[in-house]
């Protein structure tokens, strides 16, 4: 797919103390983004869906100075960010509730504090391995032709002895870590779905062949890879769509011969999630009906509607069914 070119870029100025900020710089500037050197954001749009996109089309390039990582379970031991938000418009995005009315994208610079963080979260098991997902708070694949950072990552922990990093995306930008060292230290998921919520629901991301595309690129990398598929829905024909997602998966990864891991995540969505994503699509036709619901408390303490017993009962055994009808190296990690 087309790369994704910023309307509008601020940079902190601090940024510029370091080579990344200048080469971000100079990347922007050759594509013609306009920069503001400032230590704030201005997104002036009146109305909550003219901020939302406003947003998701303005870049800060700033410093990332947390020094505390949180926990990220089940994917991972902790999260960390050489990003966040993202320029896609998902409509059921988890984030639509965590990054604020203006979800701009942050593009950080200090990647040796960044690395000097990890490090020292390595060093509270220094005979295990410990695990840093990357895609907490954004997609790491969508800005990686603005700043190579993900590279960056990768073969900081390709050196790493017990720190392993785990990616997912929705982009297919991936030619860039086909010849890393990486030593099988970075785990490539993609976030899968049947192509109708792909198409309907998943705006300015990669689509379904592209997708699948990148993920056998990676495979034939030789990285350990897997699949989120996420968010499960009930459409008319779900079931034929994600048989067929399985089998055109399965083609196209039949000569991979390690493990492949799955985690199957159901469609749910938050009361406030529900408000938020109305505002900024008013025409969507997410399914957000309580009465085919039941509620659940989520782990960040709040209730989610999730699927009846019975529909995610029969949800899950139909996905698992699935894969394992057409992989014989399927790890089906967890249903949720
Ligand atoms: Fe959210 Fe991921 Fe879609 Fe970006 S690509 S809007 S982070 S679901």
């Amino acid at each position: 797919m087309n790369r994704f070119i910023p309307d509008k870029a601020y940079i902190n100025p601090k940024a510029l103390d370091y080579d990344k900020g200048i080469a971000i710089k100079n990347t922007l500037e050759s594509l013609g983004v306009p920069i503001i050197l400032s230590r704030s954001v201005k997104i002036d749009e009146e109305t909550v869906q003219k901020k939302y996109i406003q947003s998701k089309k303005t870049i800060y390039v700033t410093l990332n100075n947390q020094k505390k990582l949180q926990p990220c379970r089940p994917s991972a031991d902790y999260m960390f960010h050489l990003s966040s938000s993202c320029p896609a418009h998902c409509e059921y995005c988890y984030l639509q509730t965590t990054q604020g009315e203006k979800p701009f994208l942050k593009l950080f610079v200090n990647l040796e504090d960044i690395f000097n963080v990890i490090d020292n979260y390595i060093q509270l098991k220094p005979s295990d391995y410990t695990y840093f997902e990357a895609g907490s708070l954004t997609d790491p694949i969508a800005l990686e032709h603005l700043s190579d950072n993900l590279k960056d990552g990768i073969e900081y922990f390709g050196k790493s002895n017990q720190g392993r990093l785990r990616v997912v995306s929705k982009y297919d930008y991936v030619d860039g870590f086909l010849d890393i060292q990486h030593h099988n230290h970075t785990k490539f998921r993609f976030s899968m779905n049947a192509q109708y919520v792909i198409d309907t629901f998943e705006h300015h991301t990669s689509n379904f062949e592209e997708r699948i595309l990148a993920a056998s690129k990676i495979a034939d990398a030789g990285y350990p890879i897997g699949f989120i598929i996420a968010p499960i829905m009930v459409f008319d024909g779900w079931k034929e769509g994600y048989d067929h997602l399985f089998k055109e998966l399965s083609l196209k990864l039949k000569d991979y011969k390690k493990e492949i891991t799955f985690e199957l995540i159901q469609h749910r969505y938050t009361q406030t999630a529900k408000e938020l994503i109305l505002e900024r699509f008013p025409k969507t036709s997410l399914d957000m009906d309580e009465a085919t619901r039941q509620l659940k408390w989520g782990p960040y303490g709040k209730f989610k509607y999730v699927y009846l017993k019975e529909v995610s009962s029969d949800m899950k055994a139909f996905m698992i069914d699935s894969i394992n009808k057409y992989f014989n190296n399927a790890v089906i990690e967890y249903f949720t």
